[in-house]
């Protein structure tokens, strides 16, 4: 950018030394760019004036009109008034001021022309308005606070005290564009302009700051909001054409002996549409020498371990080894015994990885690796611990991926060289929007049907009078043999007061459910010990499982078919129905009993309808991230969501898909951005690329 856009702020107009110092502090507004970037808060339409003849009632107006006579009346307790009477030429209308006299005493001027802008209030047969907020036309500047659409920026009391309030600030700011507006460069190609039909630059930070109407602020904003993302996007694009240069893999460049027969023989049931179209995508990618970045998104129990095991032998047929990589030890067991009796049938060997094993079974695993022996490893973190080394490792499976850092599994990556290809398996719908920004860089596949013949889960919503009957519910399916979970929640803040609660709740239900046996498992104990108590439930050996939401992650217990959730108000969307997937995976009907507290928030109430509602995991999340925006639905650990000042993920989603879309096109046809009339894109790049370099995405 011009050397004009890094001046200090104190060197604008009406800013100066004192201004400029509480701008930095207030505001982090260092220089003029700064500034331009300082969007408002809100817009307040003044365009249309009124006349004082029409006012009929106490709504907000803009006048047009002067200053007939000024007065100063004290009243008997000596305290003074300033009245004014104005005229537009339809009518008359007092004025009245009671505090700051003095200032607006000095500043007002029979007869000049001036806007006002305020809320009548009748007074006898007259209106007279209070404290009006005055604008002085022929100033140069009085017209950026009337008459148009007028910006509100945010301001602080710090600096509000300065003269930058809402006013103080639209002053400066037209200074600002006053002075270099005409200087603000262009950023995006000509092309790129044309076809999605975008306001130029200099003209879209001038109307966001001063819309001419509320269609000229529309498409300023939507021209602003395209940028924020294509540049975004732009990295992204860059950053997935060096992956591919930096990244090659083993080619699977055929399809034998292990896949055919297990497909002909051996497959268990016939697979869903979906998932025969994600294994053809699996299967596009693992055939390039390329790393396979792929995630692949399905609700619960639409069978992404299928999906998994066959990609795995296609990793077979090539001589290659696979992994796979759960949260938790439990989850790691569960994919040893379904995957081992698949691989069994087909003659291959499978290896299980967790902490805590014997040290003999151990050895025999890692050095199953190593010669080859093993074809495929399944396990926790202990799979990336140092001294497990693949003979030929070249598939690496990943389950449950917002379980794991990215590091983490960059770790496994460095176990083949060149790279194992990649696939991430995860039972939490992202929004497509979301994926986007977050996993850009990875494509992203969906498996959006579950097998059939599956009994939807049946939701039901009650409160707290209710809870004799649902106890009574329960018990009858406990005595056909049933199991269900028992979930309170966990909120960071009062940890200790919920766990509380679940401890309390534990001890309830072991009362009124005497006959049969309850175990607990929250977030305080040891990991042996929830193990235990876990592999308890599992094996039947109790029949309700009171937990905090530490079951989310996907355990399988088929014969559980209910699972109540305590307060359920107080649970984000996603979760709710992460923890509804841990039910319905058998024969029998399921149940989702959502309790209700007594206080419930409007957010709280359209949560348990939409779970009511739906069953369909990404239009839960489409709907949660509308509900809570993008930070909160991803959670706080997340960090890879990047800050968009204008462009907001929930709502702009058709402008992402458009930058997304130009984004890759440029990246397609001018890689380095060498072209003439890519510079204004090449040089912005170069300096904001900076801005997102610490965003980590799934690479
Ligand atoms: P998830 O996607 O939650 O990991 P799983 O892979 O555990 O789901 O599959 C859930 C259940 O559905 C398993 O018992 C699995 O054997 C079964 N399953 C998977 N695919 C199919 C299919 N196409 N038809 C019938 N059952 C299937
Ligand atoms: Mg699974």
């Amino acid at each position: 950018m011009e050397p004009l856009w890094a001046k200090d702020i104190t060197y604008l107009k009406r800013v100066g030394p004192q201004r400029a110092k509480a701008l930095q502090q207030e505001c982090g507004i260092y220089t003029y760019e700064d500034l331009l970037y300082y969007f408002p808060r809100k817009y307040v339409d003044r365009s249309r004036v009124s006349r004082i003849r029409d006012i009929r009632d106490e709504s907000y107006v803009t006048l047009v009109g002067k200053i007939t006579h000024i007065e100063l009346v004290r009243s008997r307790k000596g305290r003074g008034r300033l009245v004014a009477d104005f005229t537009d030429g339809t009518g008359f209308l007092e004025l009245n001021w009671f505090q700051g006299i003095k200032w607006i005493q000095k500043s007002l001027k029979v007869g000049e022309e001036i806007a006002i802008f305020g809320k009548p209030s009748r007074y006898g047969s007259k209106w007279q308005l209070s404290h009006p907020e005055i604008d002085r036309l022929r100033q140069e500047e009085g017209a950026k606070h009337t008459l148009n659409i007028v910006p509100f920026y945010p301001s602080t009391e710090k600096l509000s005290r300065l003269g930058l309030d809402a006013r103080g600030f639209r002053a400066i700011m037209y200074h600002l564009l006053e002075e270099a507006g005409r200087l603000i460069p262009e950023n995006l190609s000509p092309a790129i302009r044309s076809h999605y039909r975008l306001m130029d630059r200099p003209e879209a930070m001038r109307q966001i700051h001063f819309p001419d109407s509320y269609r000229h602020l529309q498409a300023a904003q939507r021209r602003l909001k395209f940028e924020e993302f294509f540049f975004f996007q732009l990295m992204l694009a860059r950053r997935r054409t060096n992956t591919r240069i930096h990244h090659r893999s083993h080619p699977f460049t055929h399809i034998g002996r292990y896949f055919n027969d297990f497909f002909a023989h051996h497959l268990p049931f016939e697979l869903t549409k979906a998932q025969k179209r994600v294994l053809k995508e699996i299967r596009k990618d693992l055939s390039q020498p390329v790393q396979m970045n792929r995630l692949v998104q399905g609700d619960v129990g639409s069978g992404k371990t299928m999906v998994a095991f066959m990609s795995m032998l296609m990793a077979k047929d090539n001589g290659f080894q696979s992994a796979l990589m759960a949260p938790t030890a439990i989850l790691a067991e569960q994919h040893y015994k379904k995957i081992s009796r698949h691989a069994q049938k087909l003659g291959m060997q499978v290896g299980l990885l967790v902490g805590g094993q014997k040290k003999a079974d151990r050895s025999e695993v890692l050095e199953g690796l190593q010669n080859g022996q093993l074809d495929i490893a399944i396990g926790t973190h202990a799979l990336i611990e140092e001294p497990v080394q693949f003979q030929r490792l070249g598939l690496v499976v990943v389950d449950e991926q917002h379980k794991f850092g990215v590091m983490q599994r960059a770790r496994l990556f460095q176990k083949a060289d060149p790279f194992p290809h990649n696939l991430i398996m995860t039972a939490t719908p992202i929004p497509r929007t979301l994926a986007m920004t977050l996993y850009g860089d990875v494509d992203v596949s969906v498996i959006d049907e579950l097998p059939p013949g599956r009994k939807p889960i049946k939701t039901l919503v009650f409160g707290e009078s209710k809870r004799l009957e649902v106890f009574g519910f329960i018990r009858k399916e406990l005595q056909a043999g049933r199991q269900a979970y028992v979930v309170y929640p966990l909120v960071e803040e009062s940890e200790k007061l919920d766990l509380l609660a679940a401890v309390k709740g534990h001890e309830l239900l072991e009362k009124h459910f005497h006959d049969f046996r309850v175990g607990i498992v929250h977030g305080k104990m040891q990991p042996d010990a929830k193990e235990f108590e876990m592999q308890r439930f599992i094996n039947r050996e109790t029949h309700i499982l009171v937990s905090t939401t530490v079951i989310e992650v996907g355990v399988d217990v088929p014969n559980a078919n209910i699972i109540l959730i305590e307060n359920a108000e107080r649970f984000g969307l996603s979760q709710l129905h992460q923890l509804r997937g841990r039910v319905g995976r058998g024969q029998q009907q399921a149940y989702c009993i959502l309790m209700k507290g007594y206080k419930l928030s409007q957010d709280g109430k359209k949560r348990l309808t939409a779970m009511r509602e739906t069953t369909d995991g990404f239009k839960i999340a489409e709907y949660d991230l509308q509900l809570r925006g993008p930070g909160d639905f991803l959670g706080t650990r997340q960090s890879g969501i990047p800050q968009f000042q204008l462009a907001n993920l929930a709502e702009d989603q058709g402008i992402l898909l458009e930058a997304r879309q130009a984004a890759f096109d440029l990246n397609e046809a001018d890689p380095r951005l060498n072209l003439p009339e890519n510079q204004p894109i090449r040089s912005f790049y170069r300096r904001y690329g900076k801005r997102y370099a610490g965003i980590s995405t799934v690479a």
